[in-house]
C-alpha cells in the first residue's frame, strides 16, 4: 500500500495493535504523530518510525481528556500543516460480571473507549473538512457486536464506538472525509496475554479459522481504510476475526 507522503495520528501508539498500525503506516510512506498515555513509549516507537525514513512526532495525550486532545491536534497541525489519517485505537478494559462491576470501572472504561474517540474526531474534523479529505478509523471490537459475559463495560464502549462511526460518517460523507470502524476478534497482545488457558481455548472453540489474530492481522486493514482504495467506503464496520461474527 503506498500512503506516502501522507500524515497519520494513531492514539495509543506506543504498543500492542496501536503500535503495528503506526509501523505499517510509516513502512506505507506516512509521517506518523504516535500519542499515548504514555509518553516514553510512544517515543520510543517514534524512535523506530524515523529509522524508517519518514517523519514522527511522539505526543503525550490522555484521550479521554478533551485539554490533552486539543493540544495533541493542535501540535500535529503545527508541526505537519494537516492531518489525513486518524486511527482512535487507545483503548482499555476492567472485566467484571455484571454484578460486581464497579461504577467507576464502568466510567473508566466508557470515558477512555467511547469519549476519547468522540474528543479526537470532533477536534479532527474540522482540518479535515477544511483540507476536504480525511480517513478516520475507529478500532471497536467484535464484543460491540456480539457481547461478552465480564465484558458489559468495554462491550457497551466498543458498540458506542460503532454508532459513533456510523452517526460521524453521515455527517461528513459530502465533505470527502470516509469514517469507518474495524471489530478485531481476538487478537494476540499484552491485553489477551493475561488471559487464562482455559479462557483461550474456549475463545478458539469458537474461531473458525481456528488461530488467534495478530496485531498485523489489524494493521492491514487500517492501510486498506486509509488509502484511496476505501474512498467509497464509509460508515462500516469490518471484521478481523477469523470469521468469529458473520
Ligand atoms: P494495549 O496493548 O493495552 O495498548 C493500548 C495502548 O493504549 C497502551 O499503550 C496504553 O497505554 C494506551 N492507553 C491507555 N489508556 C489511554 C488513554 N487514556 N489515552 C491514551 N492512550 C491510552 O491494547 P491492544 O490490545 O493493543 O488494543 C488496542 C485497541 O484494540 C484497543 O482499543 C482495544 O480495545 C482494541 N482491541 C483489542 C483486541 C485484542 O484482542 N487485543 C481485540 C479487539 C479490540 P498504557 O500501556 O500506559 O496503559
Amino acid at each position: 500500500m503506498d500512503l506516502s507522503g501522507k500524515i497519520a495520528l494513531v492514539t495509543g501508539g506506543a504498543r500492542g495493535i496501536g503500535q503495528r498500525i503506526v509501523l505499517a503506516l510509516a513502512e506505507s510512506g506516512c509521517h506518523v504523530i504516535v500519542s499515548d498515555i504514555d509518553f516514553e513509549g510512544a517515543k520510543q516507537t517514534a524512535d523506530v518510525v524515523q529509522q524508517k525514513g519518514v517523519k514522527s512526532l511522539a505526543l503525550q495525550a490522555d484521550v479521554s481528556s478533551a485539554d490533552d486532545v486539543s493540544a495533541m491536534i493542535d501540535k500535529s497541525i503545527e508541526m505537519f500543516g494537516r492531518i489525513d489519517i486518524l486511527v482512535n485505537n487507545a483503548g482499555i478494559t476492567r472485566d467484571n460480571l455484571l454484578i460486581r462491576m464497579k461504577e467507576e470501572d464502568w466510567d473508566l472504561v466508557l470515558r477512555i473507549n467511547l469519549k476519547g474517540a468522540f474528543l479526537c474526531t470532533k477536534q479532527v474534523i474540522r482540518p479535515m473538512m477544511k483540507q476536504r479529505s480525511g480517513k478516520v478509523i475507529n478500532i471497536a471490537s467484535v464484543v460491540g457486536v456480539m457481547g461478552n459475559a465480564g465484558q458489559a463495560n468495554y462491550s457497551a464502549s466498543k458498540a458506542g464506538m460503532i454508532g459513533l462511526t456510523k452517526s460521524a460518517a453521515k455527517e461528513v460523507a459530502g465533505k470527502n472525509i470516509q469514517i469507518n470502524a474495524i471489530a478485531p476478534g481476538f487478537i494476540q497482545t499484552e491485553m489477551t496475554d493475561h488471559l487464562r488457558e482455559d479462557v483461550k481455548e474456549t475463545y478458539m472453540a469458537s474461531i473458525p479459522a481456528k488461530v488467534f489474530g495478530t496485531p498485523q492481522d489489524v494493521a492491514n486493514a487500517v492501510l486498506f481504510l486509509a488509502s484511496p482504495m476505501a474512498d467509497y467506503i464509509t460508515g462500516q464496520v469490518v471484521h478481523v476475526d477469523g470469521g468469529l461474527v458473520m
